[in-house]
């Protein structure tokens, strides 16, 4: 069986056609693991215990006759910020580097009922601070595509994993672009359903107004797939939405023709790559071939972006990594005389020092003197940016924007630079400030071969659109391994 061409799609209609068996599967992906991944790095822990018992759970049902649920056999990992029962969950730092957490992610667990099998997790940066995977506490992920080059951030193992056909989906978060930058860079579809679509329950909090749960894929169908499977409210997450979950799957065979696409022009300014650019436009041409209506627009308050998110992030991760003290979970650092000092040394010890820079960014901004005039005018302003999209949207159904203004950059590249690595989610941040959903697509190369990623952005709770265009210009590029760099 060719491992890397399989989709959700094929796979689950080869284990029902029994032409593998799930068990069988699940180890040809183990020995791919185990002869690619060292390189890679996309890994992090294996769970094949827990793998194998739902290869057989699938494998019975199809011994048996008996319907296949949607996802019958189907090997995914998911990012290591969402706990896992019984199986280490780092969100790819120290502090947490034995955690074995006692209970299961919603999302996870819905994919496993609805009969994925999850062969591992996934390496990040740290928290999901970073753009790069270079910010992990276990060592970075190569970018399949280009071993010199990093697969994006946070969720670089995600993207990484797909790309390489070490998983056939995953799953990663994204809080200011770190499902679609990695799928950008690694030439994946990443996509970031609305706020409140996809329950956050067993996330590992970075900054939770701004937390998402989403997939990363080989194609946009996959992606509408597993989104319809993750979606949904769940009691367990009160930011949860109650919204009706469409078919995203069927909805995918809707025309785009007679949709008005917006174009910002904030997002084609100074700093973009002209590669892709001209990737991008190329994937608007398509758009406009295919009937669509391109409106130019404009989005005024995007420059803000970047540093509200960096304000507003930051505070909500200085409280939520409170937690983090050495008492309930993980890392104690030895030797301690009194309780402060055991806080002190643990957090010193065992956090990272991009994530001891965003607490004490956080903190600075919510202190008081200082709350008003960071923390509140953050606030003010994403609504502002909140806003520039409602106006848009009263115009256009979707916007077309590059995903990152640049492909993947070598490794070492920005890592002393922190404000270079912000910049690399200049277009990505604002989706996640107004909640609005996004999508990540292949639309080109670069001429030494690296992918190119085109955004699609869309209305509260209208994923369907997002997809359906996304899958107009998605041009899908072959998987790592079958030597897709000249
Ligand atoms: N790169 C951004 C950051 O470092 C976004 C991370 C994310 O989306 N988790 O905060």
């Amino acid at each position: 069986m060719d491992l890397n061409s399989l989709t959700v799609e094929s796979t689950r209609a080869a284990i029902a056609a029994k032409q593998i068996t799930a068990s069988n599967l699940v180890k040809q992906f183990y020995d791919k693991i185990k002869a690619e991944d060292p390189e890679i790095h996309a890994y992090l822990t294996l769970c094949q215990d827990r793998a194998l018992k739902q290869a057989k759970r699938i494998d019975d049902l199809v011994g048996k006759g008996a319907p296949l649920p949607p996802l019958a056999g189907v090997p995914i990992g998911t990012k290591d910020v969402m706990v896992t029962k019984g199986v280490r969950t780092t969100a790819g730092s120290k502090i947490l580097e034995n955690f074995v957490p006692p209970y299961d992610c919603t999302a996870v667990m819905r994919l496993e009922a609805a009969g994925a099998i999850v062969l591992g997790k996934l390496n990040c940066d740290e928290f999901a601070m970073g753009s790069s995977n270079e910010n992990s506490a276990y060592g970075p992920v190569r970018n399949p595509r280009d071993k010199s080059r990093v697969p994006g951030g946070s969720s670089g193992g995600s993207a990484a994993a797909v790309a390489a056909g070490t998983a056939v989906a995953t799953l990663g978060s994204d809080t200011g672009g770190s499902i679609r930058q990695p799928a950008s860079f690694c030439g994946v579809v990443g996509l970031m359903a609305t706020y409140g679509r996809v329950s956050r329950y067993g996330l590992i909090a970075f900054a939770s107004s701004l937390d998402h749960i989403g997939p990363l894929t080989k194609t946009v169908k996959d992606a509408a797939i597993l989104l319809g499977v993750i979606a949904g409210r769940d009691p367990l997450d009160s930011t949860s939405a109650d919204v009706p979950v469409p078919d995203y799957a069927a909805d995918l065979a809707k025309p785009v023709s007679g949709l008005k696409i917006g174009v910002p022009k904030e997002y084609f300014g100074e700093g973009l790559d002209a590669e892709v650019r001209a990737a991008v436009e190329n994937g608007i041409s398509k758009l406009r071939s295919a009937g669509c209506d391109i409106v130019p627009i404009s989005l005024p308050h995007t420059a803000y972006a970047i540093p509200t998110y960096y304000v507003i992030a930051t505070a909500e991760a200085s409280a939520n990594l409170a937690r983090f003290d050495g008492v309930r979970y993980g890392y104690r650092a030895k030797g301690s005389r009194t309780l402060s000092d055991m806080y002190r040394k643990s957090r010193d010890q065992a956090f990272g020092a991009e994530v001891k820079r965003r607490i004490m960014l956080g903190t600075y901004a919510l202190s008081s003197g200082y709350y008003d005039a960071y923390y509140l005018k953050a606030q003010r302003v994403r609504t502002l940016l909140t806003r520039d999209f409602e106006q848009a949207f009263q115009k256009v159904d979707a916007i077309v924007t590059p995903t990152a203004p640049t492909p993947a950059f070598k490794l070492g590249e920005k890592s002393d630079d922190p404000l270079s690595m912000y910049l690399a989610d200049i277009y990505t941040v604002t989706a996640d400030l107004a909640g609005v959903p996004g999508i990540s697509v292949p639309c080109g190369r670069t001429a030494s071969g690296l992918p190119i990623g085109l955004q699609v952005l869309g209305k509260h709770f209208d994923e369907g659109t997002i997809l359906r265009v996304g899958n107009a210009v998605f041009s899908e590029i072959p998987s790592a391994s079958e030597g897709s760099l000249p």
